[in-house]
């Protein structure tokens, strides 16, 4: 099974993905994640991807395709997976496409997470990650802070703010980018079928935990 999380920043999407992939069978793959993994370990493609992303702008695509196709052929993903941060424009929508159709997949449900605009940047400024790579879970300071001030609940690790999470400037550069170049793959989802939009937001009282366990009801239910 092939699930992609589509929405803007901040709307959730790690945390939704992260509690599906607990729960199921299913891998998270997140690009950013493993983008950050190769940044602190000073890698080749850390260091190349870094001069797109301390900016805000995406990294080409020649660098993160195979990257991605690297993971969807390895043994983690074996069992399906989450793709968390990919595909983020058409060129990468249809390179996917083929890459599952060579291997007899598909993709089989995107889940379009929305969110009010206003709510999105202060989401995004209360964002604190796990410093722990092999951990990296996500909290929000205001809708589900870690138990004790500035430690992940699940492994003890200090939590950090992204550094793109902390530049204004890159914060807006990077909804723009998902506006012009990501928001178009909803149309392109919806019409082969496979979209699922849910609308989180504190205002309707619907966090992305809720959205979590209706979806991961939904996949053991078929
Ligand atoms: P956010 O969704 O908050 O921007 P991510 O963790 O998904 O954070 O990604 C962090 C950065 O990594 C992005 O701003 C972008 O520079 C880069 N990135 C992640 N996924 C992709 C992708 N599929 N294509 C190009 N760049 C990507
Ligand atoms: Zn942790």
């Amino acid at each position: 099974m092939v699930i992609i999380m589509l929405g803007a920043q901040g709307t959730g999407k790690g945390t939704v993905a992260g509690i599906i992939s607990e729960n199921t069978e299913l891998v998270q793959l997140s690009t950013g994640d493993i983008f950050r993994k190769n940044i602190k370990e000073e890698t080749k493609l850390g260091i190349e991807a870094n001069k797109y992303i301390a900016k805000g702008n995406l990294v080409p695509d020649d660098i993160t395709v195979p990257m991605v196709v690297g993971y969807l052929d390895s043994d983690i993903a074996k069992n399906g997976v989450i793709l968390d941060g990919f595909p983020r424009n058409l060129a990468q929508a249809e390179k996917l496409d083929k890459i599952l159709e060579e291997r007899g997949k598909k993709v089989d449900l995107v889940v379009n997470l929305t969110t009010p605009r206003e709510e999105i940047i202060d989401r995004i400024l209360t964002r604190r990650v796990c410093s722990n790579q092999q951990c990296k879970a996500t909290y929000n300071l205001k809708m589900h802070p870690p138990i004790k001030e500035g430690i992940c609940d699940k492994c003890g690790s200090k939590l950090i703010q992204r550094e793109d999470d902390s530049n204004e400037e890159a914060i807006q550069k990077r909804l723009e980018i998902y506006e012009n170049e990501t928001a178009p793959l909803v149309e392109y989802y919806r019409k082969k079928g496979v979209l699922r939009t849910e609308e989180v937001s504190v205002k309707i009282n619907r966090l992305g935990k809720q959205v979590a366990f209706d979806i991961i009801k939904d996949i053991k239910d078929k």
